[in-house]
């Protein structure tokens, strides 16, 4: 990464995370015309180049998490949820049905997506960090191995995650858009680390080809913001 391009994503994502509060990420709820906004990306299309193809994120972004931003905000509206933050709604999804928890699930799940994934080499854990997954998985290259083999183990679409619940460290798998954080997860907690296995996350690039997408992800996580999730 050139230092041009270094300095972009950092303006920009200090920006994202200074405006954190407007799209329903933190306890504070929401003041706009409509609830929820997209998060803006907090780096160009082609930052995650070769890894990740521009192609992929343009219309990830553009495209996928834009028609999940857009019928959430529906759904709010029709379910009197308006001013309430996402986590909050997600939380108690069992008593909204499908639309809220496909469609908020989708705009929560990209939004978390978004601010862990970085540049290649922009990041790499801490040591404190680095303790938390040794103690929870034995090492990082345990971590890996272990997030890896649930990626690869959804069936269809959805969600591979590490996340936190009562100080344990665990890899989780969600279906569709449903994630940890919602009442009807098999196993919640709170989400540290997301990966969308949605085939429209990486088949433009990688096909079928699963296990390199996952491989690609790991060379491309926001590990201070992994860090931050954790022990903020
Ligand atoms: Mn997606």
């Amino acid at each position: 990464m050139d230092k041009r391009t270094f300095l972009r994503t950092s303006a920009l994502a200090a920006g994202g995370i200074l405006a954190g509060s407007q799209y329903g990420l933190s306890s504070v709820g929401s003041v706009s015309e409509v609830d929820f906004r997209m998060y803006p990306l907090p780096f160009s299309f082609d930052a995650l180049e070769p890894y990740i193809d521009a192609a992929t994120m343009a219309v990830h972004y553009q495209k996928h998490y834009a028609g999940y931003t857009a019928k959430f905000n529906e759904a709010v509206a029709k379910n009197g949820l308006t001013g309430k933050p996402a986590e909050e709604i997600l939380r108690q999804s069992s008593k909204w049905g499908d639309a809220i928890r496909n469609q908020g699930g989708g705009y929560y799940n990209h939004t978390f997506f978004w601010q862990t994934l970085a540049p290649a080499g922009a990041y790499k854990p801490s040591e404190r960090l680095l303790t938390a997954l040794s103690n929870g998985f034995g090492s990082m290259e345990n971590f890996e191995e272990a997030f890896t083999k649930a990626a690869l183990g959804v069936f269809g679409s959805g969600w591979a995650w590490l996340t936190e619940e009562k100080g344990s460290l665990a890899i989780v798998a969600t279906p569709n858009q449903d994630n940890p954080l919602m009442d009807v997860a098999d196993h919640k907690g709170k989400p540290l680390l997301g990966l969308d296995v949605w085939e429209h996350a990486y088949y433009l690039k990688y096909q079928n080809r699963r296990a390199e997408y996952i491989k690609a992800f790991l060379q491309l996580v926001n590990w201070d913001k992994v860090e931050a999730n954790l022990f903020g």
